[in-house]
């Protein structure tokens, strides 16, 4: 009779397995994993099946910012492994792709014919799987919700090994479990998404420079509901009378006869441009203070006082980052952090208190930017709420966690939440209270994964599942 040891590693189903260091797009906190490459659909049910205490999460393209697609000593499944389109129903726009297929796939297949993904994040280099269980949100949400509310289906294999088709109507506790669930509930296989229709590949953008943070939220409150696309970038190095001074850029898809006047033979043409990733080795104070300021001002000042009609690509509108290869490395070794924070209409105060206990706290932001939020979906973890949404990119520093704890605290009071795709340091007891309906998911979460197989570094660290 042979003995298995409890802690002994789980036995490794077929497949092309690697070792690897693992980490969030802010680069904090690396953590070694074993990584299964699938070539086919069984070798991921296999793995689900065979994974060991640690147990198991999928990963995407590692854009989420903190540690949700990492788990440290157990196994992670590779999803870009697995991408393409299986069925394109170009009549209807509807198509069904493999879960780890990017965004930045569907928009060079899909954009010449005509259609744009329904929601897309700031940046393109992200999978579908990656958007499902981060229910991902763009600059549209005011109009058009978050990334789920635009499936029609998806296929899982959930924890007792079933692959199971799931629609939103048919099951859709299980359904809204897995919108936003963190990868925690399956490993998604792939999904039937209604895609945009677009006249063009060009959008419509006016742009208005907001004098301070009052200008540019009643110039949202205002306006936004006019715009597909809605985004504020806010100088948060600026202080005094300047403090919050922004530029809000608001735009539409430009029609067919629009993008025909600018003398372009195609009006559905697609690029992309990527400068060289910075070196491997970047200084950690690059982008301090004063580079920071630099930029702030700079892109400020380049912006019009007020612009309309300008036309502008897809990739220049929605993925100016995406343009610097692996831009992250810039924050050098140490990493940054992302913090992002929804709140409703009547916690909109918090928003101001933000942006003044930062700058005041002299804490530079190369990126910070304030949208509007429509009404939420039915996924108890799904980060959207009506109201607003500020999200910064921080360089990690001493004293930063205090600060950002007690700006938690304050989202709390105000009836908000922190986005956990980007979450690496959130306090875990305030995790129910911005997410009240936790408890239910974790009842769904349980009868799809009775054996607890899927973990992950988040889950752990907040206690999730
Ligand atoms: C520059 C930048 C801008 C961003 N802007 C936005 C924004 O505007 N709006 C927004 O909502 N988000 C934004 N994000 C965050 C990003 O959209 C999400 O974190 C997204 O989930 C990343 O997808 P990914 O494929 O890289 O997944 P990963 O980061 O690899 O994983 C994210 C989560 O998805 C799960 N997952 C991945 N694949 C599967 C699968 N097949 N089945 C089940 N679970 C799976 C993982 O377990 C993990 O929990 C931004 C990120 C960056 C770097």
């Amino acid at each position: 009779m042979s003995v298995v040891h409890p802690d002994a590693p789980a036995p490794e189903p077929a497949g092309e397995w690697t070792d690897e260091l693992l980490s969030g797009w802010g680069r904090t906190a690396p953590t070694m994993a074993r990584v299964l490459h699938p070539a086919r659909e069984s070798n991921t049910v296999d793995a689900v099946m065979a994974a060991g205490p640690r147990g198991i999460v999928a990963r995407g393209l590692g854009r989420g910012y903190g540690d949700c697609a990492q788990n440290a000593g157990g196994w992670v499944l590779d999803g870009p492994s697995r991408s393409g389109l299986i069925d394109v129903d170009l009549s209807n726009g509807i198509i069904r792709v493999l879960a780890g297929t990017s965004l930045d796939d569907l928009m060079r297949w899909l954009v010449p014919l005509g259609y744009f993904v329904p929601v897309t994040p700031g940046t393109r280099l992200v999978t579908v799987g990656g958007a499902i269980a981060a229910d991902i949100h763009g600059k549209n949400h005011h109009v058009k919700g978050s990334w789920c509310n635009h499936l029609l289906s998806l296929r899982i294999v959930d924890g007792t090994g079933e692959v199971r088709e799931i629609t939103p109507d048919g099951d859709p506790d299980v359904f809204w479990a897995t919108a936003g669930g963190m990868g925690l509930t399956g490993i998604v296989l792939d999904a039937t998404v209604r895609m945009t229709p677009i006249g063009s590949s060009l959008i419509n953008v006016d742009t208005d420079r907001a004098a301070d943070l009052d200008d540019v939220m009643s110039l949202m409150v205002e306006g936004d509901e006019h715009y597909e696309y809605s985004v504020a970038w806010i100088d948060l190095v600026a202080r005094g009378r300047h403090m919050g001074r922004s530029i809000l850029e608001r735009g539409r898809f430009a029609t067919r006869a629009e993008a025909l006047g600018t003398g372009l033979a195609d009006p559905h043409h697609y690029a992309t441009h990527m400068l060289p990733a910075p070196p491997d080795v970047v200084p950690s104070g690059l982008l301090n203070r004063l580079t920071i300021k630099a930029f702030n001002e700079l892109w400020y000042r380049k912006a019009p006082v007020r612009r309309r009609n300008e036309l502008r690509g897809i990739e220049a509108f929605f993925h100016p980052l995406d343009m610097v290869s692996d831009w992250n490395r810039m924050y050098g070794p140490r990493g940054f952090l992302q913090w992002q924070f929804a709140v409703p209409d009547s916690g909109s105060e918090v928003v101001r208190t933000a942006v003044e206990r930062l700058s005041g706290a002299g804490v530079s932001s190369f990126l910070a930017v304030l949208k509007r939020f429509g009404p939420g979906n039915d996924g108890p973890l799904s980060f959207p709420m009506a109201g607003w949404t500020l999200a910064l990119d921080i360089p990690v520093l001493a004293g930063l966690d205090r600060l950002l704890d007690e700006l938690d605290e304050q989202v709390v009071a105000a009836g908000g939440r922190v986005y956990l795709a980007k979450d690496s340091r959130v306090r875990p007891e305030l995790v129910p209270e911005m997410y009240p309906r936790l408890s239910e998911w974790r009842d769904v979460r349980d009868k799809m994964d009775p054996e607890g197989r899927f973990h992950s570094d988040l889950s752990r660290r907040l206690g999730l599942a």
